[in-house]
């Protein structure tokens, strides 16, 4: 059976034990995963704690992301591939769930090329930003998921990724799970996030896209701030690269995923690709 990716953000008021109760159920049916996670939340309030504030940039291309220099790079490491990732696995575990965390770098899971400058626009003017550690995946090491796959474990995987040169480098999750999905041939991704979907007010959960064509997905953007362009942009990445349908869904619900794969959420998709 084809693949499922998820990927589950990292915001405030995301109900992981929920999330870790469907993947369970899934595990159970028989239906193969693979999840990614986020860990904003956690990193920030780290940053806080360890006197290194988090510092968010806006790209000149009108993209928002973390400016991560080699301090921020480990705080980020010490929340995602530490507390977030192993309070995920524990989870599964007790779940009787066989799961196993990586971070991106592990065995080359995930590599790429770090772009070690950012261009950002502050206050009007351009800015050149320069020792960042973030990067754009270019591979995913298949023949290792598919080597744990078969030894039956579940996948926990988690930014950073490695890069060409030997660095640890931020990539985005959502573009992260996307190229995976890819990768895996993935039949669904479903992203999830503090949100029930795409809204056409962020403010205003009643005012939910309930689905998107692919070849209007373009249009959408405008109705996306922040962060919530990445997912739109990973959905694309993603049935570019052949991935059935992307739903953007809501984790603080019961059962998030399946309610996902039963339409609830955004679909992107065809809907003769809706195989839920
Ligand atoms: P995660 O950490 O779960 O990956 P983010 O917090 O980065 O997710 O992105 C989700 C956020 O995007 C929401 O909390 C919401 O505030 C914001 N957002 C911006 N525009 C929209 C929109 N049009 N619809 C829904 N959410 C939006």
């Amino acid at each position: 059976m084809a693949m499922l990716v998820v990927k589950v953000g990292g915001g405030r008021g995301i109900d992981y034990d929920a999330v870790c109760a469907d993947l369970a159920e899934l595990h159970r049916l028989a239906r193969p995963w693979l999840l990614v996670h986020g860990g904003s939340h956690e990193t920030n309030v780290l940053s806080e704690a360890l006197g290194h504030p988090p510092r968010f940039v806006t790209s000149a291309s009108g993209y928002e992301s973390r400016y991560t220099d080699r301090a921020t790079l480990e705080i980020f490491e010490m929340a995602y591939c530490g507390k977030v990732n192993k309070g995920i696995v524990e989870r599964l575990q007790r779940l009787d769930v066989p799961a196993i965390g990586l971070a991106g770098l592990d065995g080359r899971l995930l590599s790429g090329r770090r772009k070690s400058t950012v261009t950002i626009v502050e206050g009007g003017k351009k800015k050149v930003l320069r020792d960042d550690h973030t990067g754009k995946i270019t591979t995913v090491n298949t023949e290792l998921i598919r080597v744990l796959y078969d030894a039956g474990y579940a996948l926990v995987v988690c930014p950073p990724a490695i890069s060409d040169d030997h660095v640890a480098v931020n990539v985005d999750g959502d573009r992260a799970a996307a190229r995976i999905a890819e990768a895996v041939k993935a039949d669904d991704l479903v992203i999830l996030s503090n949100v029930p979907g795409l809204l056409r007010d962020p403010d205003d959960d009643k005012t939910l896209i309930p689905h998107i064509a692919p070849d209007t997905l373009n249009a959408h953007f405008d109705y996306a701030q922040g962060r919530m362009k990445k997912k739109l942009m990973a959905a694309r990445e993603a049935l570019d690269g052949g991935v059935g349908r992307v739903v953007l869904g809501d984790a603080r619900i019961a059962q998030p995923i399946q309610a996902a794969l039963g339409g609830r959420g955004t679909v992107i998709g065809h809907p003769t690709d809706h195989r839920a």
